[in-house]
């Protein structure tokens, strides 16, 4: 994406103010670069990534770019190995945070007369509180629930006559099928659901939305970068705007680190343009998309990316073949009958890779049909044959944070590498 005017010039400045910071970690990070010769958006995209490692090494407050005084809180990435990452916040970064969030809201139509259910958690997480700062900055009602106590939901759910629940997919589906079981559709008042911070397929959206009868809108973010909500798909589904005026978004190809032209799919990398706590440039998340170019029919002038598709580091080879959980989701989502939900193991079996996959298949249908028709397909689509293995609907494990789904039993028996 071409930088704009505004952009190039608090990027540059940027650039030379950090790297100038006296102990500060880009001090370090750009040791031999002459920052001032950091001029335009080519020099720019020389800079070296930022990385998770980086981030890691940093730890604790490595990455704080302010005095003491400044900062007023901090967050913690859930990074569930390794050392976690911490990013502190000024008052102007937690204001700035909510700005964004509040602007994700204004895009899904929701306004000060909604009330906002919140279930994601709170803590060093960014989830819970980033959802609630912007539902207070929009001016509507929070009820912040946190994550669990399902019973607790669904009473406060009809009691307040929530209109927006905001959740995990995971926990969204959770709620979904709750709600179902109990014939509670029609005492719910719901009318939209902001679900982020996980990958999910069509099946799993349509299930929610049919289920509770929302719409639904995917929200962007990760606690590096803000936290969730520094973008959000809007009603026609096509992409998620993201706020250029925030964030600087570039992407790139995984394997040169060149930044690729728009509407080509690749890694996304961020740089803050008015962050002060942590200021982040050229972070690279993983996450591979693509910035949908030109203008969104709803009519909103910010820029959008695509779906995320999945992370780099979610990717696995087998048999030579490079796979995304993604491209199950999709196939699953083209098969009658099979829920959203499925469990791929992947093990060494006499010297061979092979692919176990466990979905959920309704009652009444035959299960060795539905079977060779997900085989047929993953075949066709992946390029990869699959032992499928049908369960009943149900059966397998939901969660209320992120759902694992693939695990690689091929190092280590012990030690399952969950992707
Ligand atoms: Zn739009």
């Amino acid at each position: 994406m071409k930088m704009n005017e505004r952009q190039l010039a608090l990027i540059t400045e940027e650039v030379k103010r950090l790297a100038k910071l006296p102990g500060g970690f880009y001090e370090k990070k750009y040791e031999g670069i002459d920052v001032d010769k950091v001029t335009s958006q080519e020099d720019f995209e020389q800079l070296p990534f930022t990385t998770k490692a980086d981030l890691r090494n940093a730890y604790p407050l490595g990455l704080q770019a302010v005095s003491e005084e400044e900062v007023v809180r901090i967050h913690s990435s859930s990074g569930t190995t390794g050392t976690p990452v911490i990013i502190p916040y000024t008052a102007k970064d937690v204001d700035d945070w909510a700005i964004q969030f509040a602007r994700c809201y204004e895009t899904a139509g929701i306004t000060n007369k909604d009330r906002i259910q919140i279930t994601p958690g709170y803590g060093l997480w960014t989830a819970g509180i980033g959802f609630q700062l912007g539902a207070e900055k929009l001016g509507a009602m929070t009820i912040p629930l946190g994550p669990g106590n399902t019973e607790k939901q669904l009473s406060m759910m009809q009691d307040l006559k929530s209109t927006v629940i905001t959740a995990t997919s995971s926990y969204a589906l959770v709620l979904a099928e709750e709600i179902e079981k109990r014939g509670l559709k029609d005492k719910i008042c719901l009318k939209k659901g902001v679900i982020g911070s996980e990958r999910w397929g069509e099946k799993m959206r349509q299930k929610i939305k049919n289920t509770l009868g929302i719409q639904i809108y995917d929200i962007y973010g990760l606690t590096e970068i803000y936290g969730p909500g520094i973008g959000i798909s809007c009603d026609y589904e096509c992409g998620m705007h993201y706020w250029d005026d925030f964030v600087y978004i570039e992407i790139v190809d995984p394997e040169t680190g060149k930044t690729v032209p728009d509407g080509e799919q690749g890694e996304i990398v961020i740089t803050t343009l008015v962050k002060e706590g942590a200021p982040l440039i050229r972070y690279n998340t993983h996450d591979i998309s693509r910035i949908i170019p030109g203008k969104c029919k709803c009519g909103c002038e910010y820029p959008r990316i695509d779906t995320i598709v999945g992370r780099t580091d979610d990717m696995f080879k087998v048999k030579g073949v490079n796979m995304f959980p993604k491209q199950i989701d999709d196939v699953l989502s083209e098969v009658d009958g099979v829920s959203s939900e499925y469990q791929l193991i992947i093990d060494h079996v006499n010297g061979r890779d092979e692919c176990f996959l466990s979905v959920e298949v309704e009652d009444a249908l035959d299960y060795r049909a539905v079977a060779e028709q997900i085989n047929d397909k993953l075949k066709s689509r992946v390029g990869l044959k699959m032992k499928v293995n049908p369960v009943p609907t149900g059966s397998l494990p939901r969660s209320e944070k992120k759902t694992k789904r693939v695990f690689d039993r091929r190092f280590s028996q012990e030690e399952w590498k969950e992707v």
